[in-house]
């Protein structure tokens, strides 16, 4: 049996970075891509043209997005 006490004073284990990085980078990659298919065009455009915009343009439509 352990002798250590668990009670409401005890501080549970952070969640080891090794964890949750994954899912870090998971989250930041679809920002990109949601920011891909929703907001690149126009002002908001970081690729020049319309590269961009026509090769995500259905996923956008599905998405609900307005766009013309
Ligand atoms: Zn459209």
């Amino acid at each position: 049996m352990s002798d250590r006490i668990i009670g409401p004073d005890s501080v549970s284990a952070p969640i080891p970075v090794r964890e949750i990085l994954p899912w870090i980078i998971f989250g930041l990659v679809m920002m990109l891509a949601i920011y891909f298919v929703g907001a690149e065009e126009g002002a908001t455009s970081i690729i020049k043209g319309m590269y961009v915009h026509e090769w995500v343009h259905d996923s956008r439509h599905l998405l609900g997005f307005p766009c013309h």
